[in-house]
């Protein structure tokens, strides 16, 4: 009997097999046939310290047997007020204000919504919004206006809003900085970037100096700068946030996947006080207009509040280092590999011919991990490894292997 079930970026037509998974624990899936399956990229890049992490399943446990979802226009509830504070404490001083949502894409939307509130309510309207080239910003049609245009947006591009799209940092970032420094002359309301390392683009990297000054210009001209630390926040490149190792505060910061360890849907996108205060008045007219149905779900809170707990308590930071280094001796010890690259927890490398998202080899790469018992999922010819943090050696060496073992076959 087939399946009633559409699933995401999944191509049906190709009939290649979907597991079904029962379990998780750590670093590990186990599916229906008791196939354990190790997690080499947490879930699609959500899970940080692993699998049904205790004091953040225990969290979800209690709260569920408390208060389960309240209305959050004009309601409030301990868990979305304690977090708000944890994330106030953790975060960079300046971004004092937490506004809740649930997904990376709708905290990039109210993002953007924030950037053009702020400048309307100022009295200078402002809507051009700066991208870098490759950037990924999630799938709504904000997030895919300010993403890369390609083959897995090309339907909707008659619906996508014109942005000024930077080209990608070559070396020091010349080439980049030049193009911002053109484009702020025409007063934008906001850059967004992808701090360090572009995702979805392919775990492209480039210098934290780049961002520095990618940062200090924007300041320099009065435009907002919003960091997407959707993948990059919650350790993954090494560092809370990714913008610490450029000495970098964003004015709009958005975060989801790692906030609640991977465990349950939310986000939130945390802004500095100018961008609070713009909309803070006695004239309805000029509120946030945003909600979704579920915003600040004390559940889902709950999941975060725990995370946040985890960071504080446990040697999380420590646990990214050791990781690092692991990552980082295996994936620049691979043989007949392109491009071996690492940051904080992510290492990624190309494999055979051929380039991006539709390169030929990657339904064979995608089946090859299968076989062996690995969630590895190529983009094009990119492999790339970013693991729960608690990953075992053994499991580690098995990814590496199957890569390398992959590396000659696709040759
Ligand atoms: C995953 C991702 C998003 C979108 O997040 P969703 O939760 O999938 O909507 C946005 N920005 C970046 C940088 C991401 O990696």
């Amino acid at each position: 009997m087939t399946s009633p079930v559409w699933h995401p970026f999944t191509q049906h037509g190709l009939a290649e097999p979907i597991p079904l998974v029962e379990r998780s624990e750590g670093a590990a899936l186990y599916t229906a046939d008791e196939r354990r399956i190790v997690d080499a990229i947490s879930s699609w890049w959500v899970t940080t310290h692993g699998h049904r992490y205790p004091p953040i399943v225990e969290a979800i446990r209690a709260q569920a047997g408390k208060l389960d979802q309240i209305i959050f226009a004009g309601w409030t509830h301990e868990p979305a007020e304690a977090l708000a504070r944890g994330l106030t404490e953790i975060m960079p001083p300046a971004l004092k204000h937490v506004f809740y949502s649930d997904s990376g894409s709708t905290s990039v939307e109210v993002a953007l919504k924030m950037a053009l509130g702020y400048w309307l309510n100022r009295g200078e309207p402002r809507h051009r919004i700066l991208t870098l080239e490759h950037g990924y910003h999630g799938d709504t049609i904000g997030g895919m206006s300010v993403g890369a245009r390609g083959i897995y947006n090309q339907a909707y591009t008659p619906l996508l809003f014109d942005v000024g799209t930077l080209p990608f940092p070559a070396g020091d970032g010349r080439n980049t900085l030049d193009a911002l420094e053109a484009a702020c002359r025409e007063k934008p309301a906001a850059l967004i970037v992808e701090p360090l390392v572009l995702g979805a683009g392919g775990m492209l990297l480039y210098e934290a100096s780049v961002l520095a000054e990618m940062r200090a210009m924007c300041a320099a001209h009065d435009v907002l700068f919003i960091a997407d630390e959707v993948m990059s926040g919650w350790g993954r490149t090494g560092t809370l946030l990714a913008c610490e190792q450029a000495g970098v505060v964003p004015d709009i910061l958005c975060l989801s996947k790692g906030l609640t360890g991977g465990v349950i849907p939310l986000a939130v996108t945390m802004a500095t006080a100018p961008i609070f205060e713009a909309h803070l008045s006695d004239d309805k007219g000029r509120m946030f207009f945003h909600s979704s149905s579920y915003t600040a779900n004390p559940i889902a809170c709950a999941a975060a509040l725990a995370n946040l707990g985890v960071w504080r308590e446990e040697p999380v930071r420590e646990r990214i280092a050791t990781l690092a280094v692991r990552q980082a001796e295996r994936i620049f010890a691979l043989e007949d590999v392109r491009n071996a690259r690492a940051l904080g927890t992510i290492a990624a490398c190309e494999i055979g011919g051929g380039e991006g998202y539709l390169a030929e080899i990657g339904p064979a790469l995608a089946a090859h991990f299968r076989d062996r018992d690995l969630l590895v999922r190529p983009m094009g010819n990119t492999v790339y490894v970013m693991p729960p943090y608690c990953i075992g050696e053994d499991d580690l060496d098995r990814i590496y292997a199957a890569i390398q073992e992959a590396a000659h076959l696709f040759a």
